[in-house]
C-alpha cells in the first residue's frame, strides 16, 4: 500500500467564518510556523502576504488530527506556493529553514521588540531601526520623541508582554462592572474579545458595554473613565467619543474596519490577588517578595467599548474575534452575499436596506452562514 491510499483527506471549506475552529489545534507545530511568517509579513507592512499565511494557518487550524503527509493537503483551499514549500519542508526536515532564519533575523528580532511596546506599530519599528535602533536600552538614550501611549507602554513594557489570565481577565470584569453601575445602573457589561472565545490567556481584556434602553448609553464612557480615575485604577486611557451618528451621511457611506464606537484604550493597574494556599507556602510568597522587591500589582491592558443595545449584535459579533474570523465574515458579506457588514450594522446592496439583528444568530442567518458559536470563531 503506499502512503497516498493511506492518507487522511481532509474536505475543508474555503470562507474560515464557514468552518469551527476550536481552540483544539492538532497542527501547532505548521500554524505556528506559518502564523511567525504571517508576522513577519505584517511588521514589514506587506499586509497581502500576511493574509495569505494568516488563511493558510486558519485552515490547518480546523483539521481533525494531525497533516503527515503531503497528500493530505490536496484540496485543501487557501495553501498557496509558499505555504505549501513551508509545510514540505517541516513534515520532511522537522523545522521551516525560513523560519529558523527569520527568528535569527536581526530585523525580525527588533522589530518584535520594539512593536512590543503597546502605541508602537510596524511603521514607527520600522523607522526607529532605520536610526539604528533594535531593543529598549537603544530607544532610552536616543532621544527619540514618545508620545503619551509609547511612554506608558515602555514604562510596563514587562507586565504588558506578560499574557493576561482568565482570573485577572475576571477581576478587571468586576472592576468595570461596579464603575459602570455606579455611573449607570441597569448598564450591561460583557466579556468579548479572546475570553469571549474560551482562550485561558490574551493579551488584553476587551469589555463591551450597553443599556437595554436606547440612548441612555450615550456619554457614558467618560463618566465610566472617571470613576475609574479617581480610585485609581487607571494608569493610561484614551478615550475617543462616537463619531458614527454625526458622521453618517446617508445609507451609502462606504463602511469602514474602523468602527466609531465610544471606546477607551487603557491601562490598568490591577491588584495582585493574595494566593488563599497553605502557610508554609505564604511563609515562603512572603520571603520572595521581600527579596524581589516584587510588586503588588500589575499593568493590564483593557479595552472598553459602548455600543447602543440596537447595535449590540453587531458590536458583539464584531468584538469577539478572531481577527481573522472577522475579516473573513466581511469578505464572505461582500464577495458572496453583496452585503456590508461592521461592528454597527449589515447593509444589504441588493435591497438598499440595513438588516436588523438581536442576536449573532440573526447576523449568521441573514448571511446565510450557519452559527457558530464564540468557542469555534477560533480561526
Ligand atoms: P488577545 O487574546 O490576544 O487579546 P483577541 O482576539 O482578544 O486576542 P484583540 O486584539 O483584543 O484580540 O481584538 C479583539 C477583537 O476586537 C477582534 O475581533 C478585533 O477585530 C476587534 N478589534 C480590535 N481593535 C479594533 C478596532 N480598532 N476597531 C474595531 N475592531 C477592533
Ligand atoms: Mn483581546
Ligand atoms: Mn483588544
Amino acid at each position: 500500500q503506499n502512503d497516498e491510499a493511506k492518507a487522511v483527506v481532509f474536505s475543508v471549506p474555503s470562507y474560515a467564518c464557514q468552518r469551527r475552529t476550536t481552540l483544539d489545534n492538532h497542527n501547532t507545530i505548521l500554524t505556528d510556523a506559518l502564523s511567525l511568517l504571517a508576522e513577519k509579513a505584517e511588521l514589514s507592512e506587506e499586509d497581502g502576504r500576511g493574509v495569505a499565511f494568516r488563511r493558510a494557518a486558519a485552515v490547518l487550524k480546523c483539521l481533525p488530527q494531525p497533516v503527515t503527509n503531503m497528500m493530505q493537503l490536496r484540496g485543501l483551499p487557501c495553501l498557496g506556493e509558499h505555504s505549501f514549500r513551508v509545510i514540505k519542508d517541516i513534515l520532511e526536515n522537522g523545522t521551516s529553514s525560513e523560519v529558523e532564519s527569520t527568528q535569527q533575523s536581526e530585523r525580525y528580532k527588533a522589530l518584535k521588540v520594539l512593536t512590543g511596546i503597546f502605541g508602537v506599530g510596524a511603521k514607527t519599528a520600522d523607522r526607529w531601526i532605520r536610526a539604528g535602533i533594535h531593543n529598549l536600552r537603544q530607544l532610552q538614550t536616543s532621544g527619540q520623541t514618545l508620545n503619551q501611549a509609547q511612554r506608558a507602554g515602555l514604562q510596563h513594557y514587562d507586565d504588558l508582554n506578560l499574557p493576561v489570565t482568565k482570573a485577572e481577565a475576571d477581576a478587571i470584569g468586576e472592576i468595570v462592572e461596579e464603575a459602570v453601575v455606579s455611573v449607570l445602573p441597569d448598564a450591561q457589561i460583557t466579556l468579548i474579545g479572546g475570553f469571549r472565545r474560551g482562550k485561558l490567556t490574551g493579551h488584553d481584556v476587551d469589555l463591551l458595554i450597553t443599556h437595554p434602553d436606547e440612548g441612555k448609553e450615550v456619554g457614558l464612557m467618560p463618566k465610566v473613565v472617571s470613576w475609574l480615575q479617581s480610585k485609581g485604577f487607571l494608569l493610561y486611557q484614551k478615550t475617543t467619543i462616537n463619531s458614527y451618528l454625526e458622521s453618517e451621511e446617508g445609507p451609502r457611506r462606504p463602511s469602514s474596519n474602523m468602527d466609531r464606537f465610544e471606546r477607551c484604550f487603557s491601562i490598568f493597574k490591577l491588584q495582585k490577588k493574595v494566593e488563599a494556599a497553605q502557610p508554609e507556602t505564604q511563609a515562603e510568597n512572603g520571603i520572595q517578595h521581600h527579596k524581589s522587591g516584587c510588586r503588588l500589582w500589575r499593568a493590564v491592558r483593557v479595552d472598553l467599548v459602548v455600543s447602543p443595545i440596537s447595535q449590540f449584535a453587531f458590536a458583539l459579533l464584531g468584538w469577539t474575534g478572531s481577527k481573522l474570523f472577522e475579516r473573513e465574515l466581511r469578505r464572505w458579506a461582500g464577495h458572496e452575499k453583496a452585503m456590508s457588514l461592521g461592528s454597527h450594522a449589515l447593509y444589504d446592496n441588493r435591497q438598499s436596506r440595513y438588516l436588523r439583528a438581536t442576536s449573532e444568530e440573526e447576523i449568521f442567518a441573514h448571511l446565510g452562514l450557519e452559527y457558530i458559536p464564540p468557542s469555534e470563531r477560533n480561526a
